[in-house]
């Protein structure tokens, strides 16, 4: 089996991180202490934000088990922010979104830093299709 350690082990050279660092351009929506929110490159509805923690966080339960109080707070809080930024909030207009946080193999993750895409802008249909 995995150790704890070869789960959770992040590479600072995924996009990710490199966007973080300046390194590569993005569109930001919000930033915040511990938060970065911007547009995906390839969105999948009109609306699909991705938002990651600034921290070296691989996967949603890797940053539940690991970030500060701190750290969870402004994430939680930024996903707020950022619906109401972007006009999803369910009651606006065609309100309304999903979030999604794919994780390893199952999940199909293909940057492995914590992103939630928050999507809308349209109807996205129900839940997951099969491969
Ligand atoms: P996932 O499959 O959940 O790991 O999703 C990774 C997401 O990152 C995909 O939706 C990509 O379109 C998106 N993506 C990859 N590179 C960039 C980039 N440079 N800027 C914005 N989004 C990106």
């Amino acid at each position: 089996p995995m150790t704890e350690r070869a789960m959770h082990s992040y590479d600072p050279q995924n996009i990710f991180a490199r966007i973080l660092r300046g390194e590569i351009p993005n569109k930001t929506v919000l930033e915040t202490p511990h938060t970065l929110a911007f547009h995906d490159i390839h969105p999948q509805a009109p609306i699909h934000v991705l938002v990651i923690p600034k921290g070296p966080y691989v996967t949603y339960d890797h940053f539940a088990a690991e970030a500060s109080d701190a750290e969870i707070v402004d994430f939680t809080r930024a996903v707020n922010q950022v619906c109401e930024l972007v006009g999803v909030r369910p009651g606006d207009g065609l309100g309304g979104y999903r979030l999604i946080s794919n994780a390893g193999e199952a999940g199909v993750q293909e940057v492995p830093h914590l992103h939630v895409h928050v999507m809308g802008g349209r109807v996205l249909g129900r839940m997951v299709s099969k491969p």
